[in-house]
């Protein structure tokens, strides 16, 4: 099924200068990019998008970390997105995230983690709407479609 999955690609990303890597490894996996922006993320938002967490007694070292430098907004679409996006970023801890993906090449930590990646169809869903309005969502085609996908995939 064609999906489309939010990821966040977090303040230790940005300043460690590999927004750039991360994105190159989602492009050469073959999904789209249909959304893009760099945002600073609120209090707000961030108690309601880690609302699963926010009575945890890490949660207030979780919010000052989110909100201590601009973040990169993204919405990737592909078949089957949504769980290769989270394969692709490997477990939560990059300390024991397997070598070839991105937390565990990337990264040694729990929380500075390098990105967030919705987790169901449903959280994609909600996650989509709470960062991005339907003007800047972009359905467009590209030429290379065709190769990236064996024709029973192509429901798009
Ligand atoms: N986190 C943390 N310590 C924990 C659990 C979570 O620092 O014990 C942080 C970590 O950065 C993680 C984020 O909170 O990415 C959200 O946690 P979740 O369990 O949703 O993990 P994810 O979906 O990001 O893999
Ligand atoms: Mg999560």
């Amino acid at each position: 099924m064609m999906q489309r999955t939010l990821i966040i690609l977090k303040p230790d990303t940005v300043q460690r200068g590999l927004v750039g890597e991360v994105v190159s490894r989602f492009e050469r996996k073959g999904l789209k990019l249909v959304a893009n922006k760099m945002t600073l993320l609120t209090g707000d938002i961030l108690k309601e998008h880690y609302a699963h967490l926010v009575d945890k007694p890490f949660f207030p070292g979780i919010e000052s970390f989110m909100k201590c430098s601009p973040v990169i907004l993204q919405i990737w679409e592909g078949f089957g997105a949504i769980d290769v996006v989270r394969t692709m970023c490997g477990v939560t801890n990059s300390r024991e995230a397997s070598p070839g993906t991105i937390r565990g090449d990337l990264s040694s930590s729990y929380g500075s983690n390098i990105i967030h990646a919705s987790d169901s169809p449903e959280n994609a869903e909600a996650e989509v709407k709470r960062f991005f309005s339907d003007e800047e969502v972009f359905d467009y085609k590209k030429v290379i479609d065709q190769y990236s996908y064996s024709d029973d995939e192509k429901t798009h």
